[in-house]
């Protein structure tokens, strides 16, 4: 994508949606409020500290086999070996033991490896007779043996603030040893629908109205243990109500996203309401579809998301934009997807001038596994039931007019 400005056909000048996301990012101050808690509770939060280990991963040798521990110096020239099994040592066990020179010990997975012992036997590899055991080939020194800190010497990191802490980095603090950690306070989120057109769904659809789609996206894509959230349901397009409702998010939350009113409508209140509170916008126009009325701006501490109105324009600018600035905002070090390459199943005409996030069907893949995509009719930014059944956005360069039919295109899976 390259710098600077897009224009349209009514050469207004547009933000780049890179641009727009760099501005969006920088107005997202992270929380540095911090509290500690215990790991348990702490799952599903953002880490606010960095974590070095508080022990040796693992804390001991130890034996990666369910077999027989063995001294390289008891072994002899072979062909076979035989040696008496003097003892057993399972996982918990100290380790201690009294087998004399020249015999083994039975031993399990996680078990400690005695230090006079060096290499373990697999049990498969082993013949039992009356007094022990019988191998046939000589064991490489050290073998299935997992030594103290192979894994991570203590006091060296582990995970870096800003993670999330989900089942791999759970895992990963518990075995160095953190009871407690410390995490980001969470991030206080208000939301709201603005409409007056807007019904539940479950309720009756009078003539001109529709369901609120918008605030059920919302509360799938915020349903993070990190999130502390507000919901204040649909508001009407009465701008001293959507005024309030906006000075009371804006009161008490860290960041408020709407959906609605973004646009240039006489109903389209939010952006000039937005001001009349005393907020500062950032950025109204970004050179994106769907999604081109976006808006963002602050207020005090508060940072304000304002998304457009149409379910999927909503939905890809989140994913775009939106999602990114909270993650930030939160105190999350966190990277927008990486998209992968997939190639057209079809060719693309469509007018050039803004940076395109078009759904599209994985119709199958390439000899190489790459996949091949169908793209979903071009006017969607409306059709959420068309944004269900795709698989995910092609992103198409905002100067491209025309691509042939197998050209590669950046593909952002759900
Ligand atoms: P607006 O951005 O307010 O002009 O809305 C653009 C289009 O999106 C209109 O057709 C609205 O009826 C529709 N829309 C706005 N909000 C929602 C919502 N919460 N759920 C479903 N559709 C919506
Ligand atoms: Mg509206």
């Amino acid at each position: 994508m390259p710098d600077g400005c897009a224009c349209d056909r009514h050469s207004h000048m547009y933000l780049t949606v890179s641009e727009a996301l760099a501005r969006g990012l920088s107005a997202a101050d992270p929380i540095r409020d911090i509290e500690t808690l215990p790991l348990i509770d702490a799952i599903g939060r953002v880490l606010a500290e960095d974590c070095i280990s508080k022990v040796a991963m693992p804390a001991f040798d130890n034996s990666a086999m369910d077999g027989y521990a063995v001294r390289m110096v008891d072994l002899g020239e072979g062909p076979a070996f035989e040696l008496p099994v003097a003892g057993r040592i399972a996982a918990g066990d100290s380790g201690a033991h009294d087998a004399p020179a020249g015999s083994a010990l039975r031993i399990f997975t996680g078990a400690p490896v005695p230090t006079d012992f060096d290499a373990v036997l697999m049990q498969e590899d082993c013949e039992t007779t009356d007094v022990g055991i019988r191998f046939a080939r000589r064991p490489r020194p050290g073998q299935h043996i997992r030594r103290a800190g192979e894994d991570l010497k203590a006091g060296s990191p582990v995970l870096r603030r800003g993670c999330e802490i989900k089942a791999r980095e759970a895992a990963a603090l518990a075995s160095a040893g953190y009871g407690e950690v410390q995490v980001y306070r969470k991030l206080k989120v208000a939301l709201f629908s603005t409409g007056s057109e807007l019904r539940q769904p479950g309720e009756d659809l009078a003539p001109g109205q529709i369901y609120n789609s918008n605030r059920f996206m919302l509360r799938a894509l915020l349903d993070k243990r990190w999130i502390s959230l507000t919901d204040m349901g649909p508001i009407r397009d009465d701008p001293d109500v959507l005024e309030q409702a906006l000075r009371d998010a804006c009161d008490s939350a860290d960041l408020i996203i709407t959906t609605g009113g973004v646009s240039v409508g006489d109903e389209d209140h939010m952006p000039r309401l937005f001001a009349q509170i005393g907020g500062q916008t950032d950025v109204m126009k970004v050179a994106m579809k769907p999604g081109k009325p976006i808006m963002f701006g602050r207020r005090g501490d508060a940072l304000y998301i304002g998304l457009p109105g149409n379910p999927v324009s909503a939905f890809v600018t989140w994913q775009i934009i939106g999602a990114h600035m909270m993650a930030r905002r939160a105190g999350l070090h966190h990277a927008p997807q990486t998209p992968e390459q997939a190639v057209l199943a079809e060719p693309l005409t469509r007018p050039a001038g803004r940076q395109e996030y078009r759904p599209v069907v994985i119709e199958g893949l390439t000899p190489d596994g790459v996949p091949k995509l169908r793209l979903m009719a071009a006017a969607y930014s409306g059709r959420v039931a068309l944004l269900a059944q795709a698989d995910g956005l092609a992103v198409i360069p905002a100067e491209t007019e025309t691509l042939p039919q197998g050209h590669a295109v950046p593909f952002l899976r759900f």
